[in-house]
């Protein structure tokens, strides 16, 4: 299959990565000509926000798909019109990208996130008490274009620009949980995976499965899960992300329409990756089991502060003679302050064990340049 893919880069990269096993061709389009996936597919340099170049890219594709959600989604749209397949559709895209229509596709699907109000602009009266958190409709990602009001002072800091405001929860655990649906209607869910946060070592980044939740947490994700895919109405494979809340309430958070930094442990830690589902899902072929093998967890590889150039991997000799570590490089050439270069799975017998490991890991490692 000709499998076109808008976007670049890491997730686009290892998509790849996994599934050049198979024979298909991967085509993608992005505006950097040094992006992850540049030297690994046919690659098109464009504007993946720009309606005619998404049209003419995608015209002579098997499917096309993403791995980034801010895309030209009219195009995809005109594309699915003149009989390409799209996955996940353009519909649930268009949904996701705007975080209104977010919360609302999940209020009137019954799926629990936290109470919320519009603020269409900066005229509006608004109700909800402070403190509450501010998401943009549009534009954010990776924690930009999300801030938290506390304090009555905080108020001049309000952005007056189109947003959702939501109530602040009380968040025991991060949590999330990655599900596919084939165009078969196959469903499959991957274990829950959950970030640990220990501010005092600044682990922020650690991501790790299974999650050390109840029996009832589990239910209550099941069903969430299930009322996101079978409400979505498409194919694809989503990342729901999850607060479990300090009264055992899970509450969903945002969605991906996309592989997402979640699910990375799974390339060693589970009998099949996020990467190998999400080829079963855009080739509608039977998806693959997802069952964990003992502990796993990722640490992201992220560009340190003040470095900014041609990057190094300080620390790297030393991680490679580590038994069950796994080395995942994106292709970037060069590193700036937050950028995400990598990262590092890793494998254990118990959750003591894998934690030990990874903080190891963290201390060895540096991104400069
Ligand atoms: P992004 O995906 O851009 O990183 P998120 O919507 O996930 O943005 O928000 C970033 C972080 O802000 C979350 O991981 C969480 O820690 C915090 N956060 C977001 N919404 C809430 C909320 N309603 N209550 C408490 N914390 C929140």
């Amino acid at each position: 299959m000709k499998i076109g893919i808008l976007g670049g880069g890491q997730l686009g990269r290892m998509f790849i990565q996994e599934s050049l096993k198979y024979d298909d061709e991967f085509y993608v389009l992005d505006p950097n000509p040094e992006c992850s996936c540049a030297n690994i597919s046919h690659f098109t340099r464009g504007d993946f926000n720009d309606y005619d170049t998404v049209l003419d890219f995608g015209r002579d594709k098997d499917v096309v798909t993403i791995e980034i959600e801010h895309v030209n989604a009219d195009a995809l749209g005109e594309l699915e019109n003149q009989g390409v397949k799209v996955v996940p559709n353009s519909k649930i895209i268009k949904i996701i990208q705007q975080k209104i229509l977010q919360k609302q596709f999940y209020e009137e699907n019954r799926i629990p996130s936290p109470e919320y109000e519009i603020m269409a602009g900066s005229e509006d009266e608004i109700k909800i008490q402070i403190p509450f958190v501010q998401k943009l409709n549009t534009g954010g990602y990776d924690g930009k274009g999300v801030q938290l009001l506390r304090s009555n002072d905080d108020w001049r800091n309000l952005w007056t620009r189109e947003s959702v405001l939501e109530n602040l929860v009380d968040i025991d655990k991060e949590l999330s949980v990655i599900v596919a649906k084939n165009e078969n209607g196959e469903i499959k869910t991957f274990p829950v995976t959950e970030m640990v946060a220990d501010p005092k070592l600044n682990l922020l980044d650690f991501n790790i499965c299974p999650a050390d939740i109840s029996d009832e947490t589990q239910k209550q994700i099941d069903v969430i899960a299930n009322r996101f895919i079978k409400s979505a109405d498409s194919a694809g494979l989503f990342a729901i992300e999850l607060f479990l809340d300090k009264n055992g309430k899970v509450w969903v958070n945002e969605t991906a329409p996309r592989l997402h930094n979640s699910g990375h442990q799974s390339q060693e830690g589970n009998s099949n990756s996020q990467f190998e589902q999400f080829y079963r899902v855009v080739t509608n072929s039977p998806l693959a089991d997802t069952e964990v093998f003992g502990f796993s967890g990722m640490l992201n590889l992220i560009g340190e502060d003040n470095y900014s150039g041609k990057v190094k991997y300080e620390g790297l000799e030393e991680v490679l003679k580590l038994p069950k570590t796994y080395v995942h490089l994106y292709g970037k050439k060069e590193t700036k302050p937050g950028r995400k270069m990598g990262h590092i799975n890793v494998l254990a017998d118990s959750r003591e064990e894998l934690m030990e490991k990874l903080i190891h890991i963290k201390s060895l490692m540096r991104v400069i340049a």
